[in-house]
């Protein structure tokens, strides 16, 4: 008795879980994509908290079409390369378009190709159902017949004769002018044309920096509880020797809650939505290296330039020789 119910049942679930997980990047990793722990895909785990990705995830599930775009000016080893990969399978599953997936250089692309995608497909059995399809070296794979082409920046003459309408560039500031307008020109003939860009910023006023200057300009805000409200940290002042494990309140002697941020946008109506986040929100940066880190600058400059770029995710201003 309750079988042909419960199987009706387990079909509803399944039914159910993808029209939920097509809701956005998130959900759908969440619902589908194995991780090497064996749970599926999360930001909200208490050791490797990642919860500024979820504004991102739902703003990229709801660019406008055609010609949305969303910017992210980041430091070095904050997630966006998952988030990257989450979109555009998502986007080739929900939205049924070609994707391209840039990196700034060939062994750059070949170790994530095979390091990082390829076992994002064979560990989660819902991807590797959707993705039976072609395969060539490490520049095409193909999943619910939709291409995601990989490309590096660094072969332009790579970057022609195939359709992409979502284009994720990841370390946009590596990449040339030329081979940015060459992604771009991929989608011309698609619907959507959306451009998901993230990279840790060079200099100023360029590349990531002006992409972030005409969006949004969010910063991520955490809460403090004695002020009772969220405050973006600051270098140096959220740093402190005294509380080397803690975000500090910029103007006081508070700590901030990390289990509790939000993203403040300068510019809420921009035509677009940008991001900048720095280690402060990071779940594997303590406060305290990122102190002995600007302690070990020593009056170096590539290395201050290091520190600002990848750490602080802020871009410098020209080298004088
Ligand atoms: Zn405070």
């Amino acid at each position: 008795m309750g079988n042909e119910k419960d199987f009706f049942s387990a079909k509803q679930t399944i039914e159910d879980t993808h029209s939920f997980a097509g809701k956005n990047a998130y959900q759908w990793a969440h619902a589908c994509r194995y991780m090497p722990d064996g749970f599926t895909y999360s930001i909200f785990t208490e050791s490797r908290r990642m919860a500024y990705l979820y504004e991102m995830y739902v703003e990229a599930a709801s660019l406008r079409s055609p010609g949305g775009k969303i910017v992210i000016m980041k430091s070095a080893q904050m997630g966006l390369s998952e988030f990257g990969i989450n979109v555009a399978l998502w986007f080739m599953d929900m939205e049924e378009e070609p994707a391209l997936y840039m990196l700034p250089t060939e062994p750059q692309l070949g170790a994530f190709v095979e390091a990082r995608l390829d076992h994002v497909i064979a560990s989660s059995q819902y991807i590797r159902q959707g993705f039976s399809g072609e395969t060539d070296g490490v520049s095409l794979r193909t999943g619910w017949d939709q291409n995601l082409n990989l490309r590096s920046a660094g072969l332009v003459d790579r970057i022609s004769d195939f359709s992409a309408s979502l284009v994720v560039m990841d370390e946009r500031d590596q990449m040339s002018t030329e081979s940015v307008a060459m992604a771009y020109a991929r989608q011309d003939a698609t619907r959507n044309k959306w451009k998901v860009l993230f990279s840790s910023p060079s200099l100023v006023e360029c590349g990531i920096h002006l992409e972030y200057l005409g969006g949004s300009r969010g910063k991520f805000a955490l809460f403090c509880p004695e002020c009772g409200e969220y405050v973006v940290p600051e270098w140096p002042d959220s740093a402190n020797r005294n509380h080397p494990n803690s975000v500090m309140c910029p103007s006081y002697d508070h700590e901030l809650d990390k289990m509790n941020g939000k993203w403040i946008h300068a510019v809420p109506n921009a035509p677009y939505k940008s991001y900048s986040i720095d280690s402060f929100a990071s779940p594997t940066v303590s406060a305290g290296e990122m102190l002995d880190r600007d302690d070990a600058i020593d009056g170096d400059p590539v290395r201050m330039k290091a520190f600002f770029n990848l750490m602080l995710g802020q871009p410098t201003v020209e080298l004088k020789e």
